[in-house]
């Protein structure tokens, strides 16, 4: 069934994927974008919204005539002793909590939102968990603090106003137009700090590729709008590529 999407931060990495996804389905769906930047090359068959998630009026006014909303938005995520908390609180819980309003408002039924592997990490090896693995007592950086809180509010809101809602939890993304991991492990490289090696080699990491978790939010979507009382509203997804690798 063709729906009306709006996604949010489908300027970034993850969202151009989720855009490509949607144009694959052809299914005569349309796009449309909400994010800060301004596109640098829009593509003709996408309607933009510059605007901030952190302001109401901005959100609302790209929710007319939207049926489905897909959220990746997020500051990214620094590995920093003075991380940007306010930053990440101000866009991940406030922002998210004006998008959930909005589409409240806007009577947008399907809301699907980005959140993290991360928001169940202990800092401890994890393997083959699911998603009764509960919130650890306390989240390993501030970033993920507000992961959490996101998923909380954003779970919390699933069937209130006719919306149904939904998170998915990628690990590490890999793929085109990444701005984080590769060019991350290149300024390592870059620093010279390839020649430490920490533990013994068998940590194990997983890497998703991009359009394997743009796939998972469409359906995800698709899945919430088939029913007003859909299995998958109020869930969280873990995603994964299979077999973790070292790391
Ligand atoms: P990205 O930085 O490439 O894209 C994020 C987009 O959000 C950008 O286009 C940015 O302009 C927009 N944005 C930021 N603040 C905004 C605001 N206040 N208002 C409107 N738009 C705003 O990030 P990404 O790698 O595509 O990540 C997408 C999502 O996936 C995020 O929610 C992130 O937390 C999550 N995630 C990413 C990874 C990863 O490895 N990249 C891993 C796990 C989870």
């Amino acid at each position: 069934m063709p729906h009306s999407y709006l996604v949010i931060g489908g300027g970034g990495f993850l969202g151009r994927h989720v855009i490509e996804q949607i144009r694959a389905r052809k299914d005569g769906s349309t796009i449309a974008v909400f994010d800060i930047a301004e596109p640098k090359e829009p593509d003709t068959d996408v309607t933009y919204h510059t605007g901030d998630l952190r302001k109401y009026g901005d959100v609302l006014q790209a929710m007319a005539g939207i049926t489905a909303v897909i959220h990746t938005a997020s500051p990214p995520h620094v590995n920093s002793s003075n991380p940007p908390r306010d930053l990440y609180f101000s866009i991940n819980v406030d922002g998210t909590k004006n998008v959930i309003k909005a589409c409240q408002e806007a009577h947008v039924p399907v809301l699907v939102v980005t959140s993290s592997g991360s928001v169940i990490s202990t800092g401890e090896p994890m393997v083959n968990v699911d998603e009764h693995t509960p919130y650890p007592p306390q989240a390993i950086d501030v970033y993920t603090e507000s992961k959490i809180e996101c998923e909380k509010v954003v779970l919390a809101a699933n069937g209130i106003a006719g919306v149904q809602t939904c998170t998915i939890r990628p690990s590490a993304i890999f793929g085109p137009g990444d701005r984080q991991l590769i060019p991350g492990m290149i300024e390592v490289c870059q620093r010279g700090q390839h020649r430490f090696q920490i533990g013994n080699n068998t940590s194990l990491m997983d890497f998703t590729y991009v359009g394997n978790i743009a796939y998972a939010h469409v359906l995800a979507a698709e899945k919430l709008a088939l029913s007003s009382s859909s299995p998958v509203g109020g869930q969280a997804f873990n995603l994964t590529n299979g077999t973790p690798v070292p790391f």
